[in-house]
């Protein structure tokens, strides 16, 4: 090291601190990067890589960014999941002895990132700290971009860690290291782009001063106190500021809001599409209404979170209600809500110092909504609106602040002037006046100029080189004085020159301007700083806001989409009368959806077991039953004419191929794990969805589970329960078991032709029409005739088990006929008849002649191969 030059030893120091970070070391007017940094920067970014004489054998590699440009690479490189130290030169070059200090600004992180072109407007960017572990663990979550910090203790399960990680859906984790090898062997960050980063340092003496003026500070857990001050310290030794927009802790329990694991979510696409991961499509995509991104982001938090309590939700339902019904308050409530920007982000960047007077203006804007807003609620006729706005401070205060200092349309640049109001500050009205006057001097100078020298063309100008100028054309120059103009500048056909009375008058006015602007920028960041005292003022009115808007955007979509009121209490019974899936319903846009009933009941069956064939809609149906008690437990309205909703801890669902790739397990061992975990956590207040139960295994042993799953939930959990399956022959549960009853999907049959109706209807389906799916999927001809008859071949060695014969729905235009084994017209009952011949018949009356209970199994087996000698 030593050979190195003192400005690459300084480099090396600096980068010893951050090893994992690229290093944008500031020199002059560039960012430079070093070493590996400069050769793996240089691929990333697609830049040039060169070298630098360091004193050491070899040259340096090396690779820059302008600093003007710095903010786009920068980001380029956080999108791909690395973190970016920014070292800036921190004395004046001018005065500095030897090489100019230098040190680390701030460290950007995924989990940190403040600048807007890389955050989402309608969804928070988390960072996670994790602690803990056998006596459970400390969760904390913040979101630095708009100061929310969230804190739980969850039990030592490490499937809640889980769920929670997917709800928060951080960017980044900071953990021990044996917490991030455990995140990565159970797949926590798989699918996603998150950075896992080791940091053990917590700071409790720090968090007592940070939080000093927190209430919520004494009421954390031991534990939770040692999660939030990993955070914090990691927070502080990265962003190097006092993060005063980071001041409250929102402590919350995991019992306050409703469970679904990873999977449950996914399955039922809240927030993103299963396939495409896109918010199009999911529940969220459906239910976003909201006009700011306060809103949106508080509303996928809602759906991400439904809540427990019944009086909350009610609360909830009472505003979305009024709003419903009152399309006028409702609108006015959104054109209010139009004009306010994102106050969260704002604030944030008030604090981070790096809002400008436009964002200023934009607070201005937003806040001079909020009376309206506050007027709108508190006459609304809804207790929840009144009480939101109750003691709602609308900062007025800051809002004139603002409107005094800040002209209306103020220049992106704070360092140019021209920001601040005349009239807000005698010294700056001065300056400028003086400027002014030697401005209104200088154009009385041309005027006299061009009388003395009688040069009609003779203007003085001004730019950044050589100031003011006196500038003549060629053609003219012999009519100047001689020895009074001094020549500064010549061009392709005028001179330029200056006088000693305009350098005199010049200096004056540029002192002036000079003066002008810096102290602009002074007033400007005195504003900005007042205004960061009052942070916590603005946060909570920023959430007053977000909650406004979210209650209207649950308003308008369950106007426009025909929902209604749910009851919402803490029975058992769930009834849903004319149910939709409303975002299927939603993208079909014609109407078409074909509304269902669900009657879950201790007395009249809790757990139903649908058959049906493939594409009849029985995934939809179960998933439909799931979101209708999701949305009511966030106080929406439901698709349904009427719905009773009984207060669900748990969604569980086991739906669907796209969740099989995990950790490359079987489809069937992922299966089974889920189920496991349903087994140990499902409660009887939960509600639990399997589709396809025991697929992925033999015929006989999937059967046997699915059973066996099925007698477990019923005699042991007691919970609701969706189960559908192809396995027909399961139907014989419903003699068994007391609360299972047989559904099936209806279909219409004519030939070879199947018309799915989506209709749940009691009763067992018989068959599954894979074939006739294969065949509207457009597979040749010639494998669907050997599909059928390969078909008849394995149903006439099957024997059928005892499913109870469906009721035949019957609607008034088209009767449905529901299949069974034991229907006239059936393929598999064709298949049975066809087969008994007269050999047959023997043995079939032989079959049904013998009694069982009195014979070995030895000549069990014997009659067996005594039959099988015959057919
Ligand atoms: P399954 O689970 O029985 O294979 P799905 O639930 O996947 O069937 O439904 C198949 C298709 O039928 C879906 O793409 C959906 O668009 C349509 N569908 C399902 N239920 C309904 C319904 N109630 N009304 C109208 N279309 C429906």
């Amino acid at each position: 090291m030593a050979t190195y030059t003192p400005m690459i030893q300084q480099y090396l120091a600096v980068k010893a601190q951050v090893p994992d970070a690229f290093l944008f070391f500031r020199l002059g007017d560039f960012y430079e990067m070093f070493f590996d940094d400069a050769i793996n920067a240089s691929r990333e970014l697609e830049i040039t890589l060169t070298g630098r004489e360091g004193g050491g054998a070899e040259k340096i590699p090396m690779c820059g960014v302008p600093h003007h440009a710095a903010e786009n690479y920068m980001s380029r490189l956080i999108e791909k999941g690395y973190k970016v130290a920014i070292c800036e030169q921190v004395e004046d070059p001018a005065e500095a002895k030897g090489v100019v200090r230098r040190e680390i600004v701030r460290i950007v992180t995924p989990g940190t990132v403040m600048d807007s072109k890389l955050l989402g407007d309608s969804s928070n960017n988390y960072i996670v700290s994790l602690v803990g572990q056998d006596q459970g663990y400390a969760f904390t979550a913040c979101d630095i971009s708009t100061g929310e910090l969230y804190a739980t203790q969850l039990p030592p399960s490490w499937e809640l860690v889980l769920d929670e990680l997917n709800v928060y859906n951080p960017s980044e984790i900071i953990t021990s290291e044996s917490l991030l090898t455990t995140i990565r062997e159970t797949g926590a960050a798989w699918g996603r782009n998150m950075v896992l980063t080791e940091w053990t340092q917590a700071d409790e003496g720090l968090l007592d001063e940070h939080f000093a003026e927190d209430e919520a500070l004494s009421s954390l857990s031991d534990l939770s106190r040692q999660g939030v001050a990993l955070l914090l310290a990691y927070l502080k030794e990265t962003q190097k500021r006092a993060l005063t927009h980071v001041k409250h802790i929102r402590i919350y329990e995991p019992d306050q809001f409703m469970t679904m694991d990873p999977f449950t979510r996914r399955n039922l696409e809240l927030v993103e599409t299963v396939r495409e991961r896109a918010k199009k499509g999911s529940l969220l995509w459906l239910l976003d209404k909201t006009v700011t991104a306060m809103g949106a982001r508080m509303l996928r938090r809602w759906i991400e979170k439904p809540l427990m309590n019944v009086s909350r939700i009610e609360e909830r339902l009472e505003a979305v209600n009024l709003l419903y019904n009152q399309l006028i308050v409702r609108e006015d409530v959104k054109l209010a809500l139009k004009e306010v920007y994102d106050l969260e982000r704002l604030v944030a960047r008030i604090s981070y110092g790096n809002a400008n007077a436009r964002d200023m203006i934009a607070l201005k804007h937003s806040l001079q909504q909020v009376p309206m807003l506050q007027q709108l609620c508190a006459n609304s006729g809804s207790e929840t609106l009144k009480k939101l706005v109750a003691n709602m401070d609308v900062c007025d205060d800051v809002m004139s602040w603002i409107a005094n200092a800040i002209e209306d349309e103020p220049p992106v640049s704070i360092r140019d002037g021209g920001m601040i109001r005349e009239g807000y500050q005698p010294y700056l009205d001065q300056l400028r006046e003086a400027s002014k006057n030697g401005k209104q001097w200088i154009a009385e100078l041309e005027r006299q100029e061009r009388e003395a020298t009688g040069i009609k063309s003779l203007k003085i100008g001004y730019n950044k080189v050589f100031g003011y100028f006196i500038e003549v054309t060629k053609a003219n120059m012999s009519a100047l004085q001689e020895g009074r103009y001094e020549r500064k500048q010549t061009l392709a056909n005028a001179e330029r020159y200056v006088t000693p009375e305009l350098k005199e008058k010049e200096a004056l006015i540029l002192e002036a301007q000079d003066k002008m602007i810096d102290l602009e920028y002074e007033l400007f960041t005195e504003l900005r700083d007042r205004i960061s005292q009052h942070i916590s003022r603005l946060q909570k009115l920023a959430e007053v806001i977000a909650t406004a808007d979210v209650y209207q955007s649950l308003a308008t979509v369950s106007a426009a989409q025909h929902f209604r009121k749910p009851e919402v209490g803490t029975g058992f019974d769930l009834h849903i009368e004319d149910g939709r899936h409303p975002v299927v319903e939603a993208v079909i846009q014609d109407g078409s959806f074909i509304a269902n009933e669900t009657n879950l009941s201790q007395e009249n069956g809790r757990i139903l077991l649908i058959t049906g064939p493939n594409m009849a809609g029985k995934s939809t149906y179960m998933r439909q039953v799931a979101v209708i008690c999701l949305m009511a437990q966030i106080g929406c309205f439901v698709p349904a004419s009427s719905a009773r909703i009984p207060v669900t801890d748990r969604i569980f669902t086991r739906i669907g191929a796209a969740d099989d790739l995990i950790g490359g397990q079987s489809t069937f061992m992922v299966e089974m794990m889920d189920i496991q975990i349903m087994t140990e956590k499902a409660t009887s207040r939960s509600l639990v969805i399997i589709d396809e139960l025991g697929r992925g295994t033999s015929t006989g042993e999937g059967m046997a589970i699915a059973q066996a799953v099925i007698e477990f939930l019923h005699d042991r959990i007691g919970c609701k329960t969706l189960v559908s399956t192809h396995f027909h022959e399961l139907a014989h549960l419903e003699e068994s078991l007391a609360h299972l009853r047989n559904y099936c999907m209806a279909v219409k049959e004519s030939g070879r032709q199947v018309t799915f109706l989506r209709k749940l209807i009691p009763g067992a389906a018989s068959t599954s029409y894979g074939i006739y799916c294969a065949e509207i999927a457009g597979l040749p001809e010639a494998i669907i005739q050997r599909s059928y008859t390969l078909l008849n071949g394995f149903e006439k060695a099957a024997v059928p088990q005892a499913a109870k014969p469906a009721i035949i729905a019957e609607t008034a235009a088209t009767p449905i006929r529901q299949l069974s084994l034991f229907e006239e017209d059936s393929p598999a009952e064709v298949a049975v008849k066809k087969k008994v011949d007269g050999k047959s018949q023997l043995v079939l009356d032989q079959l049904k002649g013998i009694d069982l209970i009195n014979m070995t199994p030895l000549q069990a087996l014997n009659l067996v191969y005594e039959w099988k000698q015959k057919l």
